[in-house]
């Protein structure tokens, strides 16, 4: 039983460091948000500026967006939980999650 009861602690921890990832995307997304919004002021005084806001955005969101995909994995089985905010079991391997 003792052996059970650390397996639920381990994906309990495991599945906090993953929430706690996923609130960390905060910081591209926020980036991403605040080039689209005022990197364009900037942007006309550079020559090629208006490439540079759009890549750096596109970049950060494709980073968040890749480590979403990476991170957003059953503890168990390791499939993608899909776009689930707080999943109670893994609809692949049905484990449950504490
Ligand atoms: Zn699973």
């Amino acid at each position: 039983m003792r052996h059970i009861e650390e397996q639920k602690a381990q994906l309990k921890n495991k599945l906090f460091q993953m929430r706690l990832y996923e609130v960390a995307l905060v910081a591209p997304l926020g980036g991403a948000l605040y080039f689209l919004t005022f990197g364009w002021r900037h942007a006309a005084e550079l020559d090629g500026g208006a490439p540079i806001v759009l890549l750096g955005s596109g970049g950060l969101i494709l980073v968040a967006a890749f480590f979403h995909w990476l991170n957003w994995r059953c503890p168990v089985c390791r499939k993608h939980l899909g776009n689930v905010l707080n999943p109670k079991y893994c609809s692949k391997c049905r484990a449950v999650f504490p």
